[in-house]
């Protein structure tokens, strides 16, 4: 018999997939971390687990605790995976500019949620960084995760989702292309396929209305790099511990739009149905075509699932309210 010996045992080994009719111009093999296969539907399960059996090691997290995080929905969806499996009560705490969905799917998983306003500095007391603080420090026997600057987010990447691309592409992948919000993602790929070959290229996909492309290239926080914006899950207003500025060659921007139409593209093109993040990757991978020759092997990772915006990036009366389609 083969069997997992619970739903955690599912994470990782996710499939890489070749896109066909999007790519059609651009003259390299692209292949797409598919990272929907897992059993939260999104690659976070992978820093999820990581962070909670790293703070299990280091006696942060006790038998009988409660887990506190600010998320946008996936980490919270790992973060429950594991909380159920192994006994943790969990409080997610989520900004109002994410999908009902994400907020519905993390209560019926068994967290308690709290809605928090987005457009609020990340120091306002009301914003979702500062209320998952708050309520870690006020909760007995509290662990807050802070998927931002914990270094088990990177790390989980670094032992995992690197080592599997590596070996799928027999060592071929010579681009790494993938939004970035905490930064764990591009940041332990980055850093495990630069230690296999250092001449492999690592992109990051931002948004605009955040500070990281123009950081990245001047060094310089700028504020006025900072607006609201609705393109869900990549682009931050800080910078988190988490994003490695030094293994990133560069940045590129997609516009919310873009990121829209690309996620709906994807769906119709190539079957893949995957979130918002996953369309803004693709753009940006499209976007960044003057750097691709015949023989790369480009891979792009696609974050979560598509089920999580049909109220939103699918749906054709939110598109046209937004000014995305005519
Ligand atoms: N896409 C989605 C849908 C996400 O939830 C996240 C995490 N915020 C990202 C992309 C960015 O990944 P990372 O946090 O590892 O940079």
């Amino acid at each position: 018999m083969r069997y997992a010996k619970n739903i955690l045992g599912t994470i990782g080994n996710t499939p890489l997939v070749k896109l066909n009719k999007l790519t059609s111009d651009l003259p390299c093999l692209v292949l797409a971390k598919y990272e929907t296969f897992n059993p939260g539907n999104s690659v976070k399960d992978r820093m999820a687990l990581q962070m909670i059996e790293d703070a299990e090691a280091a006696g942060l997290l006790k038998p009988g605790g409660t887990i506190v995080e600010a998320t946008s929905g996936n980490t919270g969806m790992g973060l429950a995976l594991a909380a159920t499996v192994k006994g943790y009560r969990l409080i997610c705490v989520i900004s109002d500019k994410q999908s009902v969905e994400k907020i519905d799917i993390l209560k019926a998983m068994g967290s308690e949620v709290h809605v928090c306003p987005t457009d609020v500095e990340p120091s306002d007391p009301r914003s979702y960084y500062a209320t998952a603080k708050r309520l870690a420090k006020e909760t007995p026997n509290a662990w807050y995760v802070n998927q931002y600057d914990n270094p088990s987010n990177t790390k989980a990447h670094y032992l995992s989702t690197g080592p599997e691309i590596w070996e799928q592409t027999d060592g071929k992948v010579t681009h790494f292309v993938v939004g970035v919000g905490t930064g764990g993602t591009i940041s332990g790929v980055g850093k495990f396929l630069k230690e296999k070959n250092p001449d492999i290229k690592v992109w990051g996909v931002d948004t605009y209305g955040s500070v990281f492309k123009k950081y990245h290239e001047t060094g310089v926080f700028d504020e006025n790099e900072i607006y609201p914006y609705i393109t869900e899950g990549i682009g931050e207003d800080i910078l988190p511990e988490n994003v490695d500025f030094d293994i990133i060659d560069g940045f590129v921007k997609v516009t919310d739009k873009d990121a829209a139409m690309y996620t709906r593209r994807l769906a119709r093109e190539e079957a893949m149905f995957a979130g918002n993040s996953a369309g803004a990757a693709i753009k940006g991978l499209l976007q960044l075509k003057e750097h691709f020759t015949k023989d790369d092997v480009v891979v792009v990772l696609f974050h979560d699932h598509g089920s999580r915006y049909v109220g939103k990036m699918f749906n054709d009366d939110w598109m046209r309210e937004k000014g995305f389609l005519d």
